[in-house]
This record gives structure tokens, C-alpha cells and sequence, in this order.
């Protein structure tokens, strides 16, 4: 009987997951399928280029099902309700689906709760998590471009995925510059981060010094160890500090697994993230893999304000060879490999961009971390883009010597 092998969640991860397990699985003795609620892969790393109107949804996403075809896996565009680790299936909104290996690539869900007002579409705080979320900050976008204001820009406590926030604040101050209207638009940053350029994982080299003098220079304001409390129509409140006045306001909030996971029993830890070992296999149930977003990762380090570990798109890559490796292993025989995280990427500044590498992401390290800025950095996240979108849509994975 061939093997069945579950792919959840059609990102980076679930992806990855899939086609390096098809590289080395015979379609003859495994059938591979992928479930996901949305029918179409979006490069998320584009969000914010979506909520500032430079890309539309098209344009940085594609259709799962032909790209998965072409490798001979099987796409079910279906939400999964819960995960019977015991009976070995997969629940979903139209049936039950059996698995012999499971691979959880679900990403998170927006602990967007954690902060009152931080809509995006039941409150005045915006947000770019997701497309829709992206979509809505656009609009809000455009409509305070024909009466710009005060605008605060940031991470909310407890928020893992903190470079976005540095990227649209100077993409913002770049567009503002554009249009000749900086003048009217008072810049704040917030972050729980203890110094700028932390980013969840200790910092990252000289990155913290380019940070302060990029937002001195660009005249952008910043408060660190800040803790967002609540967002109001006209003011971004913080604890134990004085309410910043905003008429547009972008918060990255904590997240969170998603219900599906964090509601099945004995899967994950309290936040709904799944404790995994060095393979990215679950602790009890040992055909149970996890990887990307949905993997519990520990801070960096106690901060006063808390910082969670990035878990970027590239880290989301290497996590998917090496749980895909663990699984070929023991049905191909063999030995599995694995190994620390590394993570490059490159954060858009507006006019150019500023190209980040640390190995490990997890301090100490024997090895410098590389902060390198220049113009030629953004036309490489762009390219990079473009490159990873035509090789995914095509069947093929970019190789993790990449990052972005
Ligand atoms: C705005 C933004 C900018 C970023 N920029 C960068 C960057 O520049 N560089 C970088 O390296 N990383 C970046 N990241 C991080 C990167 O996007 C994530 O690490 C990556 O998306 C994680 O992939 P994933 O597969 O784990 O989860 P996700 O991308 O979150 O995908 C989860 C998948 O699971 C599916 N799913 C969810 N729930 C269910 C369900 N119940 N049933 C079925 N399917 C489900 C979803 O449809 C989706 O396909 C950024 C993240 C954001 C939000």
C-alpha cells in the first residue's frame, strides 16, 4: 500500500514541504496531498508593497492546484477543523482525510485581540498580516493621502515578526517624500523591542546604529520597550506613557496558532504552537511534523516588554528540507540530516535596502552577523520576488542558499 503523506497549509512551508518530499518519493509508492483553505500561494514578504499600492493581489500570488499538478500532488482547497493525532486524520469542513505522515506548515492566526482597536476591520488600528488585512490598510491608505495626519507605525508586546513594520515605516516616509507631503505627517515608531534592530532574535550586528541613524536622519520619532495598549481613532496608547496622536495608525500584532491546531488535542502549547525536536517532528506523536509560523520557537532573550523569535521565510524553507529529509529518510532508509537556522533577508527602505545574514539566528555566534544597505539590495528583493514566484508556480523550490 502506497504511503500517505498530508501536507496542511499552502505557504512557504506546506509548499517546500511538498515538492522536496515529491523530489525524492516515488509517485508509485507515496501519494502526496496538500490541504489548504486558500486556493492560491501568496508571497507574503509582498504584503506591504500590496497595502502601499505598488503590487496588486495578482501579481505576487498564484493558483495551487496547477502548480502541484505538475509535480503529481494532489490539491484539496478545504479548511481543516481539527486534527485526530490518535486516528491519524485530518478533519476538514467537507470530510476526514487519513494520513500515515502529517506535515503542519498552517502558519498563525493574528492575535490581533491582544490590542483593543487593532481592527484592521472592527477597530481603528490597521494591520498588513495577511491579504486582506494588506487590502484594507491600502484603502485606508488612500483615503488618508487626501487628508494626511499623525501616524504611529509598529509592533505591538509579544509580536515575532517585527521587519515589517521597519519596512513600511520607511516605505511609507519614502511615498510621503514622493508627494511632497512629509511635511504634514509626523512619524512615530513603537516597538517592544529594548533598542531598534533587536528584532526578536538579541540583534542583529551594527543593524541597531544603521537603524538609529536612518530614523534620525528621515526625522521619524521612535519609542522602544513600548507597550501598545489600545488604539484609538486619534491617538496610538501605550502603558505608563503619554497616547501619541494618530489619524493612521499600522500594528503588527503577537500571533498565535491557528484554531484548527490549537484546539486539537495534545498537539501544541497554550499559544497554539506545536514543540517540535530537531527534525521538526512533534514530541509525542512521531509522524506529526511541524514547520514555519506553526512551529513554538522560545524568545531570544528576557526583554521588559516581551519580543518573540522571528520565524522568517527563509528559517520557514529550512525547516521544510529538514522535516521533508526526516520523512524521506525513514520510508527511503537512510540518515536524516538537520542543523541550526541561519537567516538572510533583505528589509526595503523605500529608496534602497538593507541586506541582513546572521548563522546562527540564535545567539551567541562565532560568526559576525552581515548588515550591508545599498540600492542594490532592493533590486535583489525584487528580482528574488519575482524569481521565487515564477519558480513555485512552476513545480520548483529556490534553493535555501537564498534568502529575502
Ligand atoms: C507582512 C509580512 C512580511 C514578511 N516579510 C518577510 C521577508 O521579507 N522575508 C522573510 O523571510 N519572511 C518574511 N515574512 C515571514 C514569512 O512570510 C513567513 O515566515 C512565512 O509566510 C511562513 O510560512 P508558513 O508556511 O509557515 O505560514 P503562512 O505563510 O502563514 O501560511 C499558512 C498556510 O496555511 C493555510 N491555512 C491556515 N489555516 C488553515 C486551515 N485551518 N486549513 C487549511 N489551511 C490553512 C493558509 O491558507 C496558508 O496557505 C513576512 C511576514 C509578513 C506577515
Amino acid at each position: 500500500m502506497k504511503a500517505r503523506i498530508v501536507v496542511l497549509g499552502g505557504s512557504f512551508g506546506g509548499l517546500a514541504s511538498a515538492y522536496e518530499l515529491r523530489r525524492h518519493l516515488d509517485p508509485g509508492r507515496c501519494e502526496i496531498t496538500l490541504i489548504s483553505k486558500e486556493p492560491r500561494f501568496t508571497f507574503i514578504p509582498s504584503l506591504p508593497w500590496l497595502a502601499l499600492g505598488t503590487r496588486t493581489l495578482s501579481q505576487i500570488s498564484f493558483d495551487l492546484s496547477p502548480a502541484l499538478a505538475r509535480r503529481g500532488i494532489a490539491f484539496v482547497n478545504e479548511t481543516a477543523i481539527s486534527i485526530d493525532p490518535e486516528r491519524q486524520i485530518v478533519v476538514t469542513d467537507n470530510k476526514e482525510h487519513p494520513y500515515d505522515y502529517l506535515v503542519i506548515a498552517t502558519g498563525h492566526r493574528s492575535a490581533n485581540e491582544a490590542v483593543p482597536g487593532l481592527g484592521p476591520f472592527d477597530g481603528p488600528g490597521h494591520s498588513l498580516m495577511s491579504p486582506p488585512e494588506a487590502s484594507e490598510m491600502r484603502d485606508a491608505l488612500a483615503k488618508f493621502l487626501d487628508s494626511p495626519g499623525p501616524v504611529v507605525v509598529g509592533s505591538a508586546p509579544g509580536a515575532s515578526c517585527i521587519g515589517p513594520s521597519y519596512e513600511f515605516v520607511f516605505e511609507l516616509d519614502h511615498l510621503l517624500r514622493g508627494r511632497r507631503l512629509r511635511h504634514q505627517v509626523p512619524i512615530t515608531f513603537v516597538t517592544p523591542e529594548p533598542f531598534l534592530g533587536h528584532m526578536g532574535m538579541g540583534g542583529v550586528g551594527k543593524l541597531r546604529q544603521f537603524l538609529e541613524g536612518e530614523f534620525e536622519e528621515r526625522d521619524i520619532g521612535y519609542r522602544t520597550s513600548a507597550a501598545v495598549s489600545k488604539i484609538a481613532e486619534d491617538a496610538v496608547e501605550l502603558e505608563g506613557s503619554k497616547p501619541i496622536p494618530s489619524t493612521l495608525s499600522m500594528v503588527i500584532p503577537p500571533l498565535a496558532g491557528i484554531s484548527a491546531v490549537a484546539n486539537s488535542k495534545g498537539l501544541s502549547n497554550p499559544k497554539g504552537f506545536i514543540v517540535v525536536d530537531s527534525h521538526y517532528r512533534h514530541l509525542t506523536y512521531e509522524n506529526i511534523y511541524a514547520v514555519g509560523v506553526a512551529v513554538a520557537l522560545p524568545p531570544a532573550d528576557a526583554t521588559a516588554v516581551p519580543v518573540n523569535f522571528p520565524k522568517t521565510g527563509h528559517m520557514t524553507e529550512q525547516m521544510a528540507t529538514i522535516a521533508a529529509g526526516d520523512i524521506v529518510a525513514r520510508l527511503n532508509g537512510g540518515k536524516a540530516e538537520t542543523h541550526e537556522l541561519s537567516a538572510r533577508c533583505v528589509l526595503d527602505l523605500g529608496d534602497r535596502g538593507v541586506y541582513l545574514a546572521v548563522n546562527p539566528v540564535r545567539p551567541p555566534r562565532d560568526k559576525l552577523p552581515a548588515v550591508s544597505e545599498g540600492r542594490q539590495w532592493l533590486w535583489t528583493k525584487r528580482a528574488f520576488e519575482r524569481t521565487y514566484l515564477l519558480s513555485a508556480k512552476r513545480g520548483r523550490r529556490m534553493p535555501t542558499t537564498f534568502g529575502w
